[in-house]
């Protein structure tokens, strides 16, 4: 039985719809920016494997780490034991983030993160005796798939059956440029209740509902607001962190900041689920009490994991080196240069980037099926030629690992442009 075949008898896959899904492919090898499959065909990683790989497949330096780790100690219990890759790995974060940034919380990927950032809001108030019990989010926002992440989420087909059981949460508008006064108005009108635990927000990029863009200037403002009504602020860096705006956080471009962060994805550069939520001081100290149920009573398995956290460790290494932040700057001048190409042409529009992100909508004729299959057709064509990418509906967008060469740059900017020269 082929591989294929093995994988059709007993694996369920995410986000698919095994009855219309065509096969999956089969990758057997990964390698800097490509992945190759078991007929030797490489595709190249456009969207870094969901979001996550920073440095590229197979880096001998994260290797490393990872071996020396596993020679020392492969996972010990988080709860009254620690180790020394967690130690340095929170001190080596705390370093790279605001000074208010000074306790880190670790669970196993995004969602856990910040199903964490909006329990530890809750609790926070709940340890104050203070009635906070409502979320203030944003419209099309994607937190995750555990129930308090969907309950914040954007509420649509992904997560009807579920939508019973969510909690109440408020949703501000999207801020497009000409509505953000608008927006901000609302904001302030729903959070001057002195009813909201939390905002959440994806800072600067909405993810998943197709990096969507807004303003710092926007977020500023609506930061200054929440925390002049005592709502604490949670940013979802969990595809913005580490380099992917071309800064290191989303954060660094603001002013304002934050009061809790959710960070995963390129936190262990694509190689290993984790998930951290770090916080102040002065929240963490909101939980110190002879109680123990005013503790912050959550915890996985395989929280603080050594293998992850010496990932983490080693990929601040690169981060470390100026020769990774060259690359981010080479990547996002590229894509830059991609852009201004891109805007030249009538068959896109709303096209958008920030650092190695650059996405772009296809123009399609109004109400046409056509619409739907987008995605469908052109996930296939990439395919065909090379190139692992999925698109969100009519949203095409590159977000590839940042050691990609110039030339490997221009070649997945070939492709994406012969597809849609063959739309025509
Ligand atoms: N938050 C954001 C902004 C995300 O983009 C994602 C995943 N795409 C998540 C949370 C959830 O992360 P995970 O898939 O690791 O649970």
């Amino acid at each position: 039985m082929s591989l294929i075949e093995r994988d059709k008898k007993h694996v369920w896959h995410p986000f698919t719809q095994h009855h219309t899904a065509g096969n999956p492919l089969a990758i057997v090898k990964g390698e800097g920016i490509y992945l190759i499959d078991e007929t030797g065909k490489k595709y190249i990683d456009a969207n870094s494997s969901w979001w996550v790989n920073t440095h590229g497949h197979g880096h001998p330096h994260l290797g490393k780490a990872l071996q020396d780790q596993f020679e020392a100690l492969d996972h010990v219990i988080f709860a009254g034991v620690t180790h020394p890759k967690a130690v340095e790995l929170s001190e080596r974060l705390v370093a790279h983030l605001p000074s208010s940034f000074q306790k880190v919380f670790f669970s196993d990927n995004g969602s856990t993160a910040v199903e964490v950032a909006l329990k530890m809001a809750f609790q926070f108030f709940f340890n104050r005796n203070e009635n906070r019990d409502r979320i203030l989010a944003m419209h099309g926002a994607y937190h995750g798939d555990t129930f308090g992440a969907m309950s914040v989420g954007q509420r649509d087909l992904f997560n009807k059956p579920f939508e019973p059981f969510f909690f109440d949460v408020d949703y501000l508008d999207f801020p497009a440029k000409e509505r953000e006064a608008e927006v901000l108005r609302r904001a302030e009108t729903v959070l001057s209740t002195h009813q909201f635990a939390a905002l959440i927000v994806e800072p600067l990029i909405q993810g998943a509902a197709g990096m969507q863009m807004y303003s710092v200037e926007f977020l500023d403002q609506l930061t200054i607001i929440a925390k002049r009504y005592g709502t604490l602020v949670i940013f979802d860096e969990v595809m913005t962190g580490f380099g992917r705006t071309g800064k290191m956080f989303a954060m660094d471009y603001c002013t304002e900041k934050p009061d809790i962060v959710a960070l995963s994805k390129g936190l262990t550069a694509g190689i290993l689920p984790m998930g951290v939520t770090v916080t102040s001081e002065d929240l963490f100290q909101s939980f110190l009490s002879d109680e123990t149920a005013r503790g912050f009573l959550h915890g996985h398995s395989y929280t603080g994991n050594p293998l992850a956290c010496a990932i983490g460790c080693a990929s601040l290494d690169l981060f470390d080196q100026q020769e990774t932040w060259r690359a981010i700057q080479e990547l996002s001048s590229w894509n830059h240069d991609f852009r201004e190409e891109l805007e030249a042409r009538e068959d896109v529009e709303n096209v958008r980037q920030s650092g190695t992100i650059l996405a772009f909508d296809v123009i399609l004729p109004e109400g046409s099926s056509y619409f739907s299959t987008l995605r469908d057709r052109a996930y296939a064509y990439f395919v065909e030629h090379g190139v692992l990418m999925r698109p969100l509906g009519n949203v095409i967008f590159i977000n590839p690992p940042y050691s990609i060469s110039k030339e490997e740059h221009a070649a997945l900017k070939n492709v994406i442009l012969a597809f849609l020269d063959q739309l025509d």
